[in-house]
């Protein structure tokens, strides 16, 4: 019997900074490892932040440094874009630029920041990373002013980082186990970013408090928010 051939999945992370991705690297690992087309788009280049040092420009091409070794850990393409750091704000024309992306990639499914009220007030920049990537899956399904890509109408499974505190909704979880290796890789690579935060015994223990609740060793967590028809990918 010759096995029926399954089409790699496009998956998209999208957040504000570089590094903010630190609960959802496993799931990035799984998707690459098995041939998917994985891809994380940050917002912003990540200028502002006060752990690194120097101007603004020295601390982009610091991050530029870290997104391209990034790239070779997780077999991924880290896409920076140019919104400010600290000026993330929902807007038109910001949904526009990232629609462009979604519609030159075609995402099956997209990660991105939850909105998550319970968190108190958090991060501007991650709350309105949430609105702009649900108003660019809306976007990407027209032509607008683009007119080098085809809208993408096909459905898209949207996952949102998980917060147990105060989250009323069930969490879907992905059995990272085998991804602890490099999910350290990544965040060595940031770690000067992530200044004081002992961001390594965070993480660990994130991984295994919801590889408790999932019954293995490592796992991650979503919000799962399935767009019209979309399947449940993630894996
Ligand atoms: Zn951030």
């Amino acid at each position: 019997m010759t096995e029926k051939k399954v089409k790699p999945l496009n998956v998209v992370a999208v957040f504000a900074h570089p590094d903010d991705e630190a609960g959802v690297i496993g799931t990035l690992a799984n998707h690459a490892d098995k041939g998917d087309n994985v891809y994380a788009i940050f917002l912003t280049r990540g200028e502002n932040a006060s752990s690194l040092c120097c101007s603004p420009e020295e601390i982009i091409k610091i991050r530029t440094g870290h997104a391209k070794e990034i790239e070779k850990i997780l077999g991924a393409e880290y896409r920076l874009l140019d919104l400010p750091d600290s000026g993330v704000h929902p807007s038109v024309e910001n949904a526009n630029k990232l629609a462009v992306h979604f519609k030159e990639i075609k995402p099956d499914i997209i990660i991105t920041w939850t909105q998550a009220p319970h968190l108190g007030i958090g991060h501007p920049d991650h709350r309105y990373t949430y609105n702009i990537t649900l108003d660019a899956i809306s976007y990407a399904r027209y032509k607008n002013d683009d007119h080098t890509h085809q809208p993408h109408r096909e459905p898209v499974g949207l996952y949102t980082n998980y917060f147990a505190i105060g989250n009323p909704d069930k969490p879907f979880f992905v059995d990272v186990s085998n991804q602890y290796e490099k999910i350290m890789s990544v965040i060595d690579v940031y770690i000067e970013a992530y200044g004081q935060w002992p961001v390594k015994d965070y993480i660990t223990a994130q991984l295994m408090m919801h590889g408790r609740m999932a019954g293995v060793r490592f796992a991650e967590a979503y919000n799962k928010i399935l767009w019209r028809t979309a399947q449940p990918y993630l894996y």
